[in-house]
């Protein structure tokens, strides 16, 4: 089902939990893993928080990139030039304090099924956090990663994912072997998938919705594609 989480200011943002920055990480072209103390937080992989400077009653969603498991808490953030809420988080220093929403959504792994599915996760940019984390909580889950990008130093974080799982799909500079020059949807659109497939799409929304088309002309019931809208 494709469906977009609705912009949810923090219920007061004077009461919201806060988080200390435990570090930020450089990953290059302006993206960054802003890593925060779990604070006893709960959530599931996939689910993501309303992250924000504390005082400025402004937060923006960011999907959690790091695993359940994990004793801290990762988000993987893209600044965007003049945007009122990534370049301050992209200025946070270690032991400063960011106020923390959530978590939020359902963009979740199936539970409950009589056999393990076969997963399609189609990501553009940023949309790969939440695969990030699925994959890191449970390594064993037989999927593929579509990652839609424009150059290769937009990966991020490649080595995270098995090679022969993994699809980098790289729309403006030439293709290495194993990728795919050209655009994810390109790539769907030459590679049907199995109709008991379960499918994820995560990142902005024409990816979303020309890949959501694809999937459904090659038969997989709506019911098993979930949808992750950034913006
Ligand atoms: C459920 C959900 C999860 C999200 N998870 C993440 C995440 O894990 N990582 C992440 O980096 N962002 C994520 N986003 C986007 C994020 O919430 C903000 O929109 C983004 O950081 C810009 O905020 P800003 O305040 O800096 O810019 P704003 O002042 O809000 O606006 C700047 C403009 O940039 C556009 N924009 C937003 N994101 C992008 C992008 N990636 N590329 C180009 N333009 C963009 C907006 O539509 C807007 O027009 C998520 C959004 C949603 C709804």
């Amino acid at each position: 089902m494709i469906g977009t989480s609705r912009r949810t200011p923090g219920r007061n943002p004077h009461t919201n939990p806060l988080h200390t920055v435990i570090a930020t990480r450089e990953l290059g072209q302006g993206i960054f893993i802003l890593r925060l103390a779990r604070e006893g937080m709960h959530f599931r992989a996939g689910q993501w928080i309303n992250v924000g400077i504390p005082g400025t009653g402004e937060q923006r969603e960011y999907s959690i990139y790091s695993p359940p498991s994990a004793d801290h808490l990762d988000v993987l953030i893209k600044e965007i030039p003049g945007g009122e809420v990534s370049p301050a988080l992209h200025r946070c220093r270690p032991g400063e304090r960011v106020e923390i929403d959530g978590p939020h959504g359902a963009f979740t792994l199936v539970e409950g099924l009589r056999a393990a599915p076969h997963y399609l996760f189609c990501a553009s940019g940023t949309g790969v956090s939440p695969f990030h984390s699925f994959v890191a909580e449970s390594p064993a889950i037989d999927y593929v990663l579509l990652h839609g990008v424009r150059h290769h130093a937009e990966l991020m974080e490649p080595g995270a994912f098995a090679p022969s799982r993994f699809v980098p799909c790289i729309s403006r500079e030439g293709a290495q072997p194993g990728e795919h020059q050209g655009r994810l949807t390109t790539y769907l659109g030459e590679h049907p998938v199995d109709p008991s497939t379960y499918c994820y799409l995560c990142g902005n929304s024409d990816m979303i919705y020309e890949s959501f088309s694809l999937l459904t002309r090659f038969g997989v019931p709506r019911e098993q594609i979930f949808a992750e809208i950034y913006f």
